[in-house]
């Protein structure tokens, strides 16, 4: 999609460090990390947010939750613990409008969120 930030990192046209990537989904830090492990996760194609990706293309979101997994395993954070967080909408704090897990870890994180 014309004018999206993640469409156009996953696309190469907008620099990020990449941490994984394969056909249908990229993980790169966040420019701004919460966490010594803060790593998105999106889906190359352009869906706006997690219920909009799950309601047309399950398989994908099966593979972008797979590809955290992945990234959690490699970032050694697996055993201590991490979070999958997708904020949906403006109260939850969605900035960018191309779904994205964020996979946070390697520190003791409270909870409830604030
Ligand atoms: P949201 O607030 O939508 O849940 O998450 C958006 C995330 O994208 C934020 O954590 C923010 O720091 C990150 N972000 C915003 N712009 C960029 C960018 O240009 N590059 C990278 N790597 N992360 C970004
Ligand atoms: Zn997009």
């Amino acid at each position: 999609m014309a004018d999206c930030l993640f469409c156009g990192i996953a696309a190469g046209e907008i620099p990020a460090t990449i941490v994984s990537a394969n056909p249908r989904t990229v993980a790169f830090r966040d420019i701004n990390p919460q966490a010594p492990v803060h790593v998105l996760v999106i889906p190359r194609a352009h869906h706006p947010n997690l219920a909009e990706l799950a309601a047309v293309d399950g398989a994908l979101l099966s593979d972008l939750v797979a590809h955290a997994r992945d990234v959690a395993l490699a970032e050694g954070i697996t055993d201590s613990g991490y979070r999958i967080v997708f904020n949906t909408g403006p109260e939850a704090g969605q900035t960018v409008g191309h779904v994205h897990a964020h996979v946070l870890g390697g520190r003791p994180m409270s909870w409830p969120p604030g």
